[in-house]
């Protein structure tokens, strides 16, 4: 038998790969468990620069993973903010249809609602979502109470002290993981510091993790199309003008489009994202730019399909990330009497989104296993909101 260093390593200090070495020492707290992670702590990248929204679970598909996980790791989520002081507000939300052409969209959220079982979820009239949110314009719109605000960041600092402290797991910063092969029963790990023989692996690279499931499957079959979602915020004195949360109605096809209303935890408002194609994976802003991602997306076949399929809707999306005036103009539909001047800039965040050889985007959190490799190949949002749902699942598969 090898002799192991570990018995899982887990790449990605990330909402998932915490909470997958989290959810394995809770199951078997003896497991010698090691995190890898490139950055120099955790949630650098999409846990720590997204909405911090945590979502119902009502656009999903039901029986998806999205809609399982979602709802099943919303509870866990709130019981582990609970108890560990993690600030959060279940303020809800509401979601507004400003156009005739979106009401059917907005029935349908509105009748999956149902299907998923959310409890409390109304309808709204027009002057009903005054009622939410005094300054917002819409047509119908549809109250959900379960949808809230956390911070993401802290949750991950508090999964990782957890793993540390009361379970004893190792977890190395700044060290990233450049290989990894199949050897006998086990598997060896390269970092560009030094080599490890675990009995098995999860893999949660997040915008990596094409490139590393590549590593052991060779016939993977998607690519990450990394897109940079900006935002703005209200300026302080402006900030009266948003409650809680306002969505658009989404488009099925394209479900992360879209501007909304955020109150963060934090305080603020932020307005926003827009969803540009990234010339980096990490690449926070306009400019950022890497030879090697920018060479893999365009080698993609899918990309090049979705970008006929789609390009006048990416256009649009690189137009409004140019100029505030089109920003603006989009977040007019909600909130008519926001002008330019209301908005200051915000951050950035960029998500991870797979896309097969046909030129799908993978709607579904997409997990592949092999004998002692588990790679979590799409976990686009609600991953925050269904991180410990998702740790638990994979847990239960090694
Ligand atoms: C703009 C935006 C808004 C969003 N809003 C929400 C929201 O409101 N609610 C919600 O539920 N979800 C939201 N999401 C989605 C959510 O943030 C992500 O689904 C979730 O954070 C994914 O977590 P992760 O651990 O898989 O990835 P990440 O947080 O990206 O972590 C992956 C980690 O792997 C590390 N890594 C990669 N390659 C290597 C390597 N070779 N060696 C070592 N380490 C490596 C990276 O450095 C990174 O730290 C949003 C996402 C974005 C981008």
């Amino acid at each position: 038998m090898d002799a192991y260093n570990y018995d899982t390593i887990v790449i990605g200090a990330g909402l998932v790969g915490l909470s997958v070495a989290y959810n394995l020492k809770l199951k078997n707290p003896d497991r010698k468990i090691l995190i890898i992670e490139k950055e120099k702590g955790v949630a650098i990248h999409q846990s720590g620069n997204n909405s911090g929204v945590i979502h119902s679970g009502i656009y999903y598909k039901p029986g998806s993973l999205k809609a399982q996980n979602c709802i099943s790791g919303y509870h866990s989520l709130i019981e582990f903010a609970q108890k560990y002081n993690i600030p959060y507000d279940i303020c809800g939300k509401i979601i507004v249809a400003t156009d005739t052409s979106e009401l059917i969209g907005l029935d349908n959220i509105y009748q999956r609602g149902i299907e998923n079982r959310l409890e409390g979820i109304r309808k709204l009239s027009s002057s009903e979502i005054k009622d939410f949110e005094p300054h917002c314009a819409g047509i119908a719109g549809i109250h959900v109470p379960q949808t809230g605000i956390i911070d993401y960041p802290r949750m991950a600092e508090v999964l990782l002290e957890l793993f540390k402290t009361q379970f004893n797991g190792d977890a190395n910063f700044n060290e990233q993981v450049i290989s990894i092969k199949k050897e006998g029963n086990a598997v060896r790990v390269e970092t560009d510091q030094r080599s490890y023989i675990s009995e098995n692996l999860v893999s949660c690279a997040g915008l990596f993790s094409d490139r590393i499931a590549s590593l052991t499957e060779q016939s993977n079959d998607l690519r990450i199309i990394p897109f940079r979602g900006e935002y703005y915020k209200l300026r302080p004195e402006k900030e009266g003008l948003i409650k809680n949360l306002v969505y658009p109605v989404p488009d099925p096809k394209f479900p992360f489009l879209g501007v909304h209303f955020t109150r963060m935890i934090g305080g603020g408002v932020e307005a926003g994202p827009n969803a540009v194609l990234a010339f980096k994976r990490e690449g926070y802003k306009f400019k950022d730019f890497s030879l090697r991602d920018v060479s893999e997306t365009f080698a993609w076949p899918g990309f090049w399909k979705i970008a006929a399929k789609y390009g006048k809707i990416g256009m649009g999306e690189i137009y409004r990330s140019l100029s505030k005036a089109a920003f603006t103009a989009a977040l007019q539909k909600l909130l008519p009497e926001i002008i330019e001047d209301d908005l200051v800039p915000g951050g950035a965040g960029v998500r991870a989104q797979a896309c097969d050889r046909s030129g799908n985007l993978i709607d579904d959190f997409n997990i592949l296993e092999s004998r002692n490799i588990i790679h979590v190949r799409n976990a686009p949002s609600p991953a925050a909101t269904s991180c410990l749902s998702i740790g638990k699942l994979i847990s239960e598969k090694i």
